[in-house]
């Protein structure tokens, strides 16, 4: 039986409308939640996420700031601009767009943002808030899957979960998050040997590689969940995830298309934080 899509699309579309209702309310109590986006030079791919937010931000009523610096601007220009950006009220969080040009230094980028305004989840001390299981920033992306895995009604608790890369801002987190709901948690990377046994002992399969369709159908477990976050962009044209799209069908039992599942979500997750940090800087509980 063909799998049933999870589409990103609709479930962030309910998401910010639910938090367009929010907003309303807080900006009616005197509260107008403030995002400031940083880009530096002139990636196109970088230019189309920005414009994204920007126009999530517009969506649901939030007040949001775009600040270009050119490609040459150095790391002490870059980390003024978030200096001034920390101090500012009327921001409640702060996002650098990466990559960035390779002169400058994203590590000490993320950790001069304030943690507090750190919607991104980018920032160790927000990575580690999540490890010991407390209250934090959770990056963007794999908040997203965890949200597609929510409203999809997946129960993660006692699950195989194997999750596909172990990037700081998705593969980590994601498997926490799924840790955190009493999932078994298997992280494979670049040096696991038997990929695909591991991808066929998965009920909840979750892929952030970024290498087209490497995940092959034929591995996918019988009416396993899958979660593509890949994006790849082939020579053609054609954006395709890190799973075989049409095969996986045929055995998951659910999975999220690309484009259209994880790439929505990680935007209304952006939002979702942003109207989180305002709310705790107003100091409403
Ligand atoms: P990274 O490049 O930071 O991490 C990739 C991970 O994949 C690494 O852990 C790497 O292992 C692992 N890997 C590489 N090759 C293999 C292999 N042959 N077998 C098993 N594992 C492998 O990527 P990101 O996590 O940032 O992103 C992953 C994908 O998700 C990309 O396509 C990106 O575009 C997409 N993405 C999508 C988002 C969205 O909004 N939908 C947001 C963020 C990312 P090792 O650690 O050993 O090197």
């Amino acid at each position: 039986m063909a799998a049933r899509i999870i589409s990103g699309t609709e479930i962030s579309a309910k998401r910010l409308d639910r938090l367009t209702e929010r907003v309303t309310k807080l900006k009616a109590a005197g509260v107008t939640p403030g995002l400031a986006v940083v880009i530096v030079g002139e990636d196109p791919a970088s230019q189309v996420y920005v414009r994204n937010k920007e126009k999530a931000c517009a969506r649901v009523g939030i007040f949001s700031e775009k600040i270009e610096l050119s490609t040459s601007a150095t790391q002490d220009e870059l980390l003024a601009v978030v200096a001034m950006l920390n101090a500012r009220t009327d921001i409640d969080g702060v996002l650098v767009q990466f990559p960035l040009p390779d002169h400058l230094n994203e590590d000490e980028v993320i950790e001069a943002i304030s943690v507090d305004k750190d919607v991104d989840g980018f920032h160790p001390e927000s990575i580690g808030r999540l490890v010991v299981g407390k209250e934090t920033f959770v990056s963007c992306t794999p908040a997203g899957v965890m949200v597609l895995l929510e409203e999809s009604g997946v129960v993660l608790e006692g699950k195989n979960v194997v999750v596909v890369g172990r990037s700081h801002n998705v593969g980590k987190p994601a498997a926490l998050l799924c840790l955190e709901k009493n999932a078994t948690v298997t992280i494979c990377h670049s040096r696991t040997e038997d990929l695909a046994g591991h991808v066929g002992s998965a009920e909840v399969l979750i892929v952030a590689v970024g290498r087209p369709e490497m995940i092959k159908g034929q591995w996918i477990r019988e009416g396993a969940v899958v979660i593509d976050v890949g994006i790849n962009r082939l020579a053609d044209g054609r954006l395709v995830g890190d799973v075989e799209f049409e095969e996986a069908s045929k055995r998951a039992s659910a999975i999220t298309p690309v484009p259209g599942g994880v790439g929505p979500m990680t935007v209304a997750m952006l939002i979702e934080n942003t109207v989180h940090a305002a709310v705790r800087h107003a100091g409403i509980t």
